[in-house]
């Protein structure tokens, strides 16, 4: 009953049935009608008859009854009258109601209808017939009163309507037989139909699956020009927008998936009530727990705001927490997804770097405050002494006393000349003079220049080169710059008569240069803060040798813009042992 196919069956075999009652009913109501009229309009075409009248009225002189003699005149119109004496008969009564003639093989039995009686009656005396008609009856009846002299009689004429039953009956038969015809044609158009408006529907239905469970590989064939075909070519530009749609909203989703996933700031997601709807892995890395559907934001953050107070604020709050040694800045806000009712979004930063930098950069600017602060002392107070004593200084110990400024302020210019190539490597002003030269003859410069300072503090000074080394390319004075560091701090952190040597050599593309001392060493504890600036293991003993703490910082940072590598290396006993390491063909060539 669902299928179209059934229902254009049923349209049609309701619609053939109505049309067939109507006509039926038309035809049948019309017929009846007509055969009611005929019967009148013949009794009152014959009754009207003048010549009949005369005829029937006239009174003959023979020995035959007055009945005998209407019958006799009436049989010459038994045509006109259509009495057949089966169907249709002829009666004629007395003016008491006996019949006095019975139509052939017929005694004893008549009706008394209305129009009889009312001939009886009424007609009688006014001489009006009985010729009401009434089509609800089974039958059709004239009773027709005469006047024969002092006599009066009825003709009778009586219809079963058997012919018209008839004639009915026929018609009912046709029409049911049409009926049949016309369903089986109806039912046969039906499959025509139903073949050239279903098989589109059903291969648009088919469609319609596909593209629902996700297959937009196909579009649907348009077969026709007609409302099917322009719907079906609407689906599928419609299939065709839902696509692109889809794949937009796709590409959308992965795009966000992996930003998601790769973000290096925390991303947590709750639902008005709390929930955790979504988070990605940098979240439960920083907060360092497992972050999952159970998990809500009452556990999470609850003790930074209350969830309440993030979904009523306007725009977002910060909130601080720390996290074993990290510290995590976090802002929430609230965000509103629509009819699912919004949440709150909590994006964690991590800001222990920053955090790191800001307490270098304070650590920083107090030691260089210090560090200038202690020769600019100095060189006060010796310039006071020397003005304030004037003429009562020996020469000696003015010349002792001028030297120290000197020296301090030697020492003021070595810190600022540092602190300017360390801010010019910071800015990335600083450009490398990059140039090839010989890796073998720079370190033969570098013995020579430490060598006297090395004599000085009766160290035995080595250089074990091999004769086969590679010309570099690095910028040579930086380099040296480097070495020399390295050097002078193996010099200056090695008790006198100690033993240092400078080794070179090759491997693969790198060259390297290391330098081995016997002095005091670095502790385990301060090597991993060696390469800070200002550093010193042992502050009053290294000012005391002049140093600053930077010279390794810097040294770092040149060889880092070299693409090379500066380490200590881990050694057995007393004493350091430096590592340097650089690309032949220069940084870009590692
Ligand atoms: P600057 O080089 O600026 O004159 P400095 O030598 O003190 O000053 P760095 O070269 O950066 O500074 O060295 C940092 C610290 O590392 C030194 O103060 C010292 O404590 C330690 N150090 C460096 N080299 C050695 C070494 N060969 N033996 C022992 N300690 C060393
Ligand atoms: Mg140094």
């Amino acid at each position: 009953m669902r299928s179209v196919h059934m229902k254009l069956v049923m349209i049609l075999v309701l619609l053939i049935l109505s049309l067939m009652t109507v006509v039926g009913a038309f035809l049948i109501n019309s017929v009846t009608a007509f055969y009611l009229e005929e019967f009148y309009t013949q009794m009152a075409d014959v009754f009207g008859n003048q010549e009949l009248y005369n005829d029937l009225t006239a009174q003959s002189q023979g020995e035959a009854g007055d009945a005998e003699q209407i019958a006799e005149v009436l049989k010459a119109y038994s045509g006109a009258l259509g009495v057949d004496n089966r169907n249709r008969k002829l009666y004629i009564l007395d003016s008491n109601g006996n019949c006095l003639i019975y139509p052939e093989g017929e005694t004893g039995k008549l009706e008394y209808t209305k129009n009889l009686s009312f001939a009886l009656t009424t007609g009688l005396e006014t001489n009006q017939a009985g010729d009401e008609s009434n089509p609800a009856l089974n039958y059709m009846d004239v009773a027709v009163p005469i006047q024969r002299g002092d006599n009066s009689y009825i003709i009778y004429i009586y219809d079963n309507k058997a012919t018209e039953d008839n004639l009915t009956e026929q018609m009912f038969t046709l029409i049911i037989e049409a009926l049949i015809f016309g369903v089986i044609i109806s039912v046969l158009l039906s499959f025509l139909l139903s073949k050239t408006m279903v098989t589109p529907i059903q291969q648009l239905t088919e469609g319609a699956m596909r593209v629902a469970e996700g297959d937009f590989s196909r579009t649907i064939k348009v077969a026709s020009r007609d409302e099917i075909g322009v719907l079906t070519d609407t689906f599928n530009d419609m299939a065709r927008q839902l696509q692109d749609t889809l794949r937009q909203v796709e590409n959308e989703r992965n795009k966000l998936d992996t930003l998601f996933l790769h973000m290096t700031d925390g991303v947590v997601a709750f639902s008005r009530e709390g929930s955790v709807i979504h988070s990605n892995p940098a979240a439960a890395r920083m907060l360092r727990r497992r972050i999952d559907e159970e998990s809500t934001y009452q556990e999470l953050f609850g003790d930074i705001v209350p969830l309440e107070q993030v979904l009523q604020t306007p725009d977002h709050l910060e909130g601080e927490r720390q996290v074993r040694d990290s510290f995590l800045q976090l802002l929430l806000a609230p965000f509103d997804r629509g009819r699912e009712g919004g949440g709150a979004l909590v994006v964690i930063h991590d800001v222990t770097e920053q955090r790191k930098n800001q307490e270098m950069q304070r650590e920083f600017v107090a030691n260089v405050s210090h560090e200038l602060r202690t020769p600019l002392t100095n060189i006060r107070s010796y310039a006071e002494t020397l003005t304030e004593g004037a003429g009562d200084i020996s020469p000696a110990m003015e010349k002792k006393f001028l030297s120290v400024i000197l020296g301090e302020s030697d020492r003021m210019t070595h810190i600022v000349q540092d602190l300017l190539t360390l801010s010019r490597f910071d800015s990335g002003r600083d450009d490398l003079k990059l140039a090839r030269f010989s890796f073998s003859s720079a370190l033969q410069d570098l013995y020579n220049a430490v060598y006297m300072e090395a004599q000085r503090h009766n160290h035995t000074l080595r250089l074990d080169v091999p004769t086969q080394l590679p010309d570099i390319v690095a910028d040579r004075e930086r380099i040296l710059q480097v070495m020399m560091n390295i050097v002078s701090n193996s010099i200056k952190y090695t008790p006198d008569g100690g033993h240092i040597t400078i080794s070179a050599g090759q491997t693969g593309s790198r060259v390297w240069m290391m330098v081995d001392d016997d002095g005091i060493g670095i502790p385990e504890e301060d090597r991993p803060r060696i390469f800070e600036r200002f550093y010193r293991v042992d502050k009053a003993r290294s000012r005391q040798s002049g140093g600053t703490g930077l010279g390794l910082s810097i040294a770092k940072e040149i060889m880092d813009r070299h693409k090379g590598a500066l380490e200590l290396l881990d050694k057995e006993g007393p004493g350091l042992a430096v590592r340097l390491e650089l690309n032949i063909e220069g940084p870009e060539h590692g």
